[in-house]
């Protein structure tokens, strides 16, 4: 218990930048060959140009869940090396600026949803019964919230990812429960990131972790170019990348107040 918050405090508050990291992981693949594209620019292809599937692919997805400036330095090192990715922001992080900077470099820029998490803490409820009935207004709510991120933004989205919240994880049902094909076309998506055909084109899929161990259950992206990986999709978040304390105190003191309401 003591190492934990041991480890998380050093993490919030004295994690030494890593961004170097990152560009040694994107070096590294590139030097082996990787192609880096967007979630939807790969998904598109898997139907109109499957011959390009034996590319070495590598996407980088990015949920930019806290912290934009350190998703500003993660979009410097990745154009820095001439490659785009996708980056997802929540209605709680929306950066105007930097989406448009994002669009305009050819990056792909969707919105990081999370209405069912939201509705539960509105009604401080963890009733599985509850949000099920308030799908279809859900629905309704999440087609609102990106209408008005995208208008924000001034250009299309053409896709979205669920964000995982404490709350998904204690209801036991995530954010992405409520897309279905008919919200995907009727909001004029391709796709939503979790889609199991844009998966299971893919080998490995990755993400980041808090210090200590720096990737979920210890698979690093790094272990699988040297693996040759056909296929790999590594999910990022800011907070992993460099330490911003203070947004990372409020961050936390959020995250107490939410966990005290919704038992
Ligand atoms: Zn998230």
């Amino acid at each position: 218990m003591l190492r934990t918050i041991a480890n998380r405090f050093y993490a919030d508050y004295l994690l030494p930048d890593r961004l170097h990291v990152l560009g040694t992981l994107i070096e590294s693949a590139l030097q082996v060959g990787y192609v880096h594209k967007t979630i939807s620019n790969h998904f598109l292809q898997l139907s109109t140009e499957p011959k390009a599937m034996s590319e070495l692919v590598f996407i980088h997805r990015t949920d930019v869940d806290t912290d934009c400036g350190t998703a500003r330095k993660m979009f410097e090192v990745f154009k820095s090396f001439g490659i785009t990715s996708t980056f997802y922001f929540r209605r709680s992080t929306l950066d105007v600026r930097l989406m448009r900077e994002l669009h305009d470099s050819g990056f792909e820029v969707g919105y990081h949803y999370e209405e069912i998490a939201d509705f539960c803490k509105e009604l401080r409820t963890l009733d599985p019964m509850r949000v099920s009935n308030a799908i279809p207004d859900l629905k309704l709510r999440f087609f609102k919230n990106l209408k008005s991120m995208e208008s924000a933004a001034g250009f299309k989205f053409t896709s979205v990812a669920s964000h995982g919240d404490f709350v998904n994880r204690k209801l036991g049902i995530p954010n992405h429960t409520l897309i279905d094909a008919d919200l995907i076309s009727d909001a004029g998506l391709i796709l939503e990131a979790y889609n199991p055909v844009l998966l299971d084109s893919l080998t490995d899929y990755t993400s980041d972790s808090a210090f200590p161990t720096f990737y979920r259950e210890g698979r690093s992206p790094f272990d699988a170019v040297k693996r040759g990986s056909d296929g790999i999709l590594f999910l990022s978040h800011p907070r992993h990348w460099h330490a911003a304390p203070w947004l990372n105190f409020k961050d936390t003191l959020i995250r107490l107040k939410e966990g005290l309401l919704i038992r």
